[in-house]
């Protein structure tokens, strides 16, 4: 049977860790050839190793998707290692500091927002410019159950987040019939090794009940949403926000 992505290459950033391994080691295993982009270099080798020792393809690269000059770099060495860019993940971004907005610091928030969302323009501008000449393509921006709903300690996080879903559909509405569909995917709490580590049992407990599903999510379940909208099977899906949450949003 021929595999989803056979002949399709992807790029996933923040493909170190978490969730964008579990989309990056899906992808490859559905035939795409990926780059792993992460600032962590070793997380996105340690992934691609994983991925080669599968039988599948893959190249790590370094960024900071900060950087606009980096990003148009990392594209330029998708398209450069592979022959193209069919597919993008946006995922890299980081949580920030736990506070109200009141106590933020200026230079924080900037920090926020540039990680999580100024790297997205930047992705996707130049996503979108290897993309377009094909007339064909698929982006999936990673924003999070906190692109809709709101919590009080991290209003850079959910600022950004909510910020990507108008991102997404001011792209989607602007290029989908140019042959690129620009979707959102928004998960809620995942169970990695940091929330394993860094919460006492009593606060991952408050997390858990949070989900009226009773547990976390998982990467994979996150990848698999992931890959089925940048799959041809999503073929009239743009322009939207999906929630992968265990039921937290419909409270
Ligand atoms: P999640 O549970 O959302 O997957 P992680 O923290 O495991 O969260 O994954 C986020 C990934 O994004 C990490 O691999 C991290 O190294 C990466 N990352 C964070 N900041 C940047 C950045 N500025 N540029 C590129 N990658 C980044």
């Amino acid at each position: 049977m021929t595999k989803e992505f056979a002949g399709k290459v992807a790029l996933v950033t923040g493909g170190g860790s978490g969730i964008g391994a579990a989309c990056a080691r899906q992808l490859a295993d559905e035939g795409a050839k990926v780059v792993v982009a992460d600032m962590h270099l070793e997380g996105a080798q340690q992934v691609v190793e994983t991925i080669k020792a599968a039988g599948g393809e893959a190249a790590s690269y370094q960024i900071d998707v900060s950087d606009p000059v980096a990003v148009a770099a990392m594209v330029d060495f998708t398209v450069t290692t592979f022959g193209g860019l069919d597919c993008a993940v946006n995922n890299a971004g980081i949580g920030g500091p736990l506070k109200p907005i009141a106590e933020y610091e200026i230079d924080e928030w900037r920090h926020v927002i540039d990680v999580n969302q100024n790297s997205v323009f930047y992705c996707m501008k130049y996503e979108l410019q290897a993309m377009l000449p094909n007339g064909k393509g698929s982006i999936v921006n990673m924003s999070s159950i906190l692109g809709t709903n709101g919590i009080a300690a991290a209003p850079a996080y959910v600022s950004a987040k909510h910020a990507l879903v108008g991102m997404t559909k001011s792209a989607a509405i602007a290029y989908s019939a140019q042959g690129v569909r620009i979707n959102a995917v928004a998960p809620g709490y995942i169970h990695t090794p940091l929330v394993e580590n860094s919460l006492d049992e009593e606060s991952l407990k408050a997390l858990v009940g949070l989900h009226p599903i009773g547990r976390l999510g998982r990467a994979d379940e996150v990848a698999n949403l992931t890959l089925f909208l940048l799959s041809d099977r999503a073929s009239f899906i743009t322009g939207s926000y999906h929630l992968v949450d265990g039921a937290y949003a419909a409270q």
